[in-house]
């Protein structure tokens, strides 16, 4: 069975602004971030990048308090998150990972039916709806019955974002959400994360595919021991960085 195609035009998206204020996080002794200010407009894709360990994940992990923040603010529309209730959080910022945390024992449907069930609170028939027509616009609804194993990699990852669609998020958060991926399989995600970009999802990306960067990113960051330390455009950053850390970085990566 051939794949079908991603749908050019996502609906439902109601994106909106995302603040991060002086978030610093400690675990135990070790500080890894030294205060992240990010401003992310409704809409705008910002891309982070930068070498392993300097506290990516970390800083987008804290947006969505699987870590909590040391120090520091959240805003989602100007409204503090690190005061919501976490299902709502859960429900207002959507997050796919490298390793795409489907439920194994469960068929793709499900994956997406079960936390509309669970954290929207819709019936099963209205799940279904959404679930499937999320799974349409990412061009797999002739999988829907499969158990995710049974998908290629980048099918699945595929899933995890019309998961994460369907519960109607305002900013969307990917970790590396391609580097788990065979290279032939890069392609596809990354033309979805272009399209809800394109379709004015908000959308923090780390990643280190430095081409999407460049033709997606509104914003790109460059982190580096736990400190932002040159944001610009892509052009800014790429074509005339001004740290001798980001030249130097981008020489290894480019
Ligand atoms: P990146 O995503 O840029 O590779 P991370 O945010 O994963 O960086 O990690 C930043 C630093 O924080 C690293 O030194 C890492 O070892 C440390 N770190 C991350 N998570 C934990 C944790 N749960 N406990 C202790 N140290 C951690
Ligand atoms: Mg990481």
């Amino acid at each position: 069975m051939t794949d079908v195609e991603i749908s050019p035009t996502l609906t439902n998206i109601q994106a909106g602004s995302l603040e991060l204020v002086g978030i610093t996080k400690s675990f135990g002794s070790l500080q890894v971030l030294h205060g992240i200010d990010l401003t992310v407009e409704r809409g705008e894709t910002v891309c982070i990048i930068g070498p392993s360990g300097s506290g990516k994940s970390t800083a987008l992990r804290c947006i969505n308090r699987l870590e909590e923040p040391t120090s520091g603010q959240v805003f989602l529309d100007g409204e503090d998150m690190l005061k919501a209730n976490p299902d709502e959080l859960r429900r207002r910022v959507g997050m796919v990972f490298q390793h795409f945390n489907l439920f194994p024992h469960k068929t793709v449907l499900e994956n997406i039916v079960l936390p509309l069930r669970q954290v929207n609170k819709m019936s099963q028939a209205e799940a279904e709806d959404v679930a499937l027509a999320r799974l349409t616009e990412v061009g797999l609804a002739n999988r829907a019955s499969y158990r995710p194993a049974n998908l290629s990699g980048g099918q699945q990852q595929r899933v995890a974002i019309a998961r994460a669609l369907a519960m109607g998020p305002e900013v969307m958060l990917f970790d590396e959400a391609t580097s788990a991926l065979d290279p032939e399989l890069v392609k596809g995600v990354l033309g979805l994360m272009s399209t809800l970009a394109r379709n004015g999802m908000t959308m923090v990306v780390v990643t280190h595919e430095m081409g999407f960067a460049r033709q997606a990113a509104d914003k790109v960051v460059f982190m580096d021991r736990g400190r932002v330390v040159e944001a610009g455009t892509p052009d800014a950053i790429f074509d005339d960085p001004k740290s001798e850390r980001l030249r130097e970085f981008l020489s290894q990566v480019l």
